[in-house]
């Protein structure tokens, strides 16, 4: 009796003494990415058609198949071939530096769908202001989702109050949602659900900064061609949880 890696070995040597298996090879490499609609990379046009809410949409549906293990395999070398002389993504992501939360791919998207700034507690400066007018006003992207997470390194440093280098100017700028927070139980990173709210207060705290401290962005917004969410990663599931 054959086992099934047995079997495997001797239709590969039948593919050897065929010569197929170059064929063979090439038929299982294209089958292993998906195919267009799925992997077409944006065009302005492409991008134009998407709505600020179908772009919100389209992120929640991206993170839906990550969670659920069913992210689109695309050949990203092809995209980057058809993306080389221009890109038209269709939203705009700040997040944080986490490396357990890259938005590409917790949002499951791929080369040229998305722009991305991240910044240790993500929260909103003049940089970050004039990087996601650049995303939206001028590259048209139509959505910006400012995406915290659980557990956030920069969350608890600055509700620790911590002193180190220029961590500590960096710092500051999520101070003022800590101190917004009111809680009667402990105000330290050992108190969990502190932490969580600090997290989020500090995404709702960014999402409103984006246009009251921006005339582009906001201008947008009331003409109905851009859409600013919030959103909290989870460390320990992977979902998103969009801020209502
Ligand atoms: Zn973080």
């Amino acid at each position: 009796m054959r086992t099934p890696g047995m079997v495997g070995g001797s239709m590969l040597t039948r593919r050897l003494f065929c010569g197929c298996l170059p064929l063979a090879a090439t038929i299982v490499a294209s089958n292993a990415f998906a195919a267009a609609p799925d992997c077409a990379v944006f065009t302005p046009e492409r991008r134009n058609a998407v709505s600020p809410a179908e772009a919100i949409e389209r992120l929640k549906a991206g993170n839906q198949r990550f969670v659920s293990g069913a992210t689109i395999n695309c050949d990203l070398m092809a995209q980057v071939k058809e993306t080389a002389h221009a890109q038209a993504p269709f939203a705009a992501i700040l997040g944080c530096i986490d490396s357990r939360v890259p938005p590409e791919l917790v949002f499951d998207q791929r080369i040229g769908d998305v722009f991305c700034a991240r910044i240790a507690g993500n929260f909103v400066d003049t940089d970050i202001l004039g990087s996601f007018e650049f995303a939206t006003k001028v590259a048209g992207a139509r959505a910006i989702v400012v995406l915290g997470h659980s557990s956030c390194g920069a969350i608890k440093g600055a509700v620790d109050d911590v002193k180190l280098g220029n961590l500590t100017a960096m710092l500051a700028n999520i101070r003022p949602a800590a101190d917004a927070v009111k809680t009667d139980a402990e105000r330290t990173s050992a108190n969990h659900d502190f932490v969580q709210a600090v997290a989020e207060e500090n995404v709702r705290r960014a999402v409103a900064q984006l246009t009251e401290r921006s005339e582009v962005l906001a201008a947008l917004v009331e003409a109905g061609e851009l859409r600013i969410a919030g959103a909290m990663h989870d460390l320990a599931t992977g979902k998103v949880t969009f801020l209502a």
